[in-house]
């Protein structure tokens, strides 16, 4: 049985709603990922995650995956380098926002959204206001690259400033996944310099205790930030079963939560 929500019939879909299935929405973005990756990165991991995490819960959890939003915001100053997107951010909050509004105004009710590009961590959050402003239904955001931070921090061979973007992670995975990627060249000359206690700068290290965007203070010579030359795809092998691992927990948690129901403004008033 497919777990893909575009491959199901309208009476499937009215099944699924009855069945209170959990959705999956890939949130993706279409740019450049250094010499060595396919520009489609984020959207290609995003979208094995969902599709895996599916097929493993499934029919423990009933789960559907919706189609990846593939295009995304991303700051200026990566369309120095050829093949990215840039989709303006509020337009993305809103057009993420209105998908979630027209499943839970379907009536699904719970709503995971899986995001792997960094701008889109805030980008999500946003549109996940909006959508309980106007639904009264919570949507989770998820972030692969937070949830397997522990383990991954266990067998990365990068040092700390290795993983950002283009880097071991998200090549490892790409090395798993089969695609072709051609080490030659690489090194550290991109790792992210600043990693300390301000700035975590480092995507699955350190923790930060302020916001200051990589691409804002350092330039990029070859589109990478952080190290992708010690990748492999054991690594990714690694790293994908602890992303899987994290999500069975996390859903087994949302399937679980008792939603309170809404209603705004609520009479009568508190005061
Ligand atoms: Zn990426």
């Amino acid at each position: 049985m497919s777990i893909m929500f575009a491959e199901k019939t309208m009476p499937q879909i009215k099944q699924a709603i009855e069945e209170e299935a959990i959705l999956l929405l890939p949130l993706g973005q279409t740019e450049q990922h250094g010499p060595h990756l396919q520009v489609g990165c984020d959207s290609i991991i995003a979208e094995r995650v969902a599709e895996a995490v599916a097929v493993k819960m499934n029919p423990e959890i009933p789960v559907l995956v919706l189609p990846t939003i593939a295009y995304g915001y991303v700051p200026r100053s990566v369309q120095n380098w050829a093949g990215v997107f840039r989709i303006r951010w509020e337009v993305m909050v809103g057009y993420i926002a209105d998908v979630c509004v027209s499943a839970a105004e379907m009536g699904f009710k719970k709503i995971i959204i899986i995001s792997t590009h960094g701008p889109h961590g805030d980008v999500a959050r946003l549109a996940a206001r909006d959508v309980f402003d106007r639904t009264g239904i919570g949507i989770v955001v998820s972030i692969p690259h937070v949830l397997c931070a522990k383990p991954f921090a266990k067998i990365r061979k990068s040092k700390l400033g290795g993983t950002s973007h283009a880097c071991e992670y998200e090549t490892s995975l790409l090395m798993h996944f089969g695609y072709p990627v051609d080490l030659t060249g690489l090194d550290d000359r991109d790792a992210v310099k600043v990693c300390n206690e301000w700035v975590a700068g480092d995507m699955l290290g350190g923790s930060g205790k302020a916001s200051w965007s990589t691409w804002a203070l350092q330039i990029s010579e070859t589109g990478v930030y952080g190290d992708a030359s010690c990748s492999s795809a054991e690594t990714g092998r690694a790293t994908f079963e602890a992303i899987l691992d994290e999500y069975g927990r996390l859903l087994r948690f949302v399937r679980e939560q008792k939603m309170p129901a809404q209603t705004f403004p609520r009479y009568p008033r508190n005061w």
